[in-house]
């Protein structure tokens, strides 16, 4: 059974650390950082064995050179994006075996937060950088919105109850945001709760399942009747299709228009 821990790094970034039960072999998934991950490795005994890369922005790739440099590892990362030390390019289908940590992913290619971005999805879970977000989704900068919306429907398309591990803790100012774009769904009230409970101890808020985002991620339900409606409002005209109201909403969730903490 593959159990993930987090690591915190840098403002809201999280390390994920993957290892098998009996196993001192571990792989990482981004890390922003490096101090965290040697830490991790030498409070526990733990051996690094390979690392693990969602997309090229500095959050998720600068501690690499200074745990290859400790490590002799492999990182995998996306072919088309500049990681640094990158020795297995991966893309959309490429199925990965780390054995020596005994996990095994495929590979989906989830651009639009940037262009090349992939995610890794195994052992039930989804490791998906910042593409989907617990309550939210990444923002555009080198991809477009339409090719997040397509991304976003390709998770969508995965079981129900996958795990989803995203890169930072926004689940909290993105729920905040979820509730002003349907105030009258009672599982975002209830999920705020939760978080805020969550929050208030310092414990992470995440994982989610896919089942919950369904519920709860207005990015994820852009063919709902409420969600279209507040979207066109905020908009001032009509919306044609699920990609239009995600993509007025992306603009919704960038604007000075900004939700406040709980
Ligand atoms: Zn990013
Ligand atoms: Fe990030």
């Amino acid at each position: 059974m593959l159990k993930i821990t987090a690591l915190r790094a840098l403002k809201d970034n999280y390390i994920w650390l993957l290892r098998n039960r009996g196993n001192r072999k571990v792989a990482i998934v981004d890390p922003g950082e490096a101090e965290p991950v040697e830490k991790a490795l030498a409070a526990d005994n733990l051996k690094l064995a390979a690392i693990l890369i969602t997309h090229h922005h500095y959050d998720h790739v600068d501690g690499i050179a200074a745990l290859v440099a400790n490590h002799d590892i492999p990182v995998y990362g996306p072919v088309n994006e500049p990681i640094p030390a990158l020795t297995h390019p991966v893309k959309e289908g490429k199925r990965i075996r780390l054995d020596r940590i005994g996990a095994k992913f495929l590979v989906l290619d989830i651009p639009g937060h940037t262009a090349g971005h992939v995610g890794y999805y195994g052992h039930g879970l989804l490791l998906c950088g910042d593409t989907l977000f617990t309550a939210g989704c990444g923002k555009i900068f080198d991809g477009t919105a339409q090719q997040l919306f397509h991304s976003l429907q390709k998770i969508a398309a995965l079981p129900d109850e996958t795990l989803i591990y995203c890169a930072h803790e926004y689940t909290e100012e993105n729920l905040i945001f979820a509730s002003m774009v349907e105030p009258a769904n009672s599982a975002i009230v209830q999920r705020l709760v939760k978080i805020c409970q969550l929050r208030n101890k310092g414990a992470t808020t995440i994982p989610s399942t896919l089942a919950e985002e369904k519920q709860t991620n207005p990015f994820l339900r852009c063919d709902i009747a409420e969600v279209i409606r507040a979207t066109e409002q905020f908009a001032d005209h009509p919306l044609n299709s699920p990609e239009e109201v995600f993509v007025t909403l992306r603009h919704w969730r960038d604007s000075p228009n900004k939700p406040i903490h709980c």
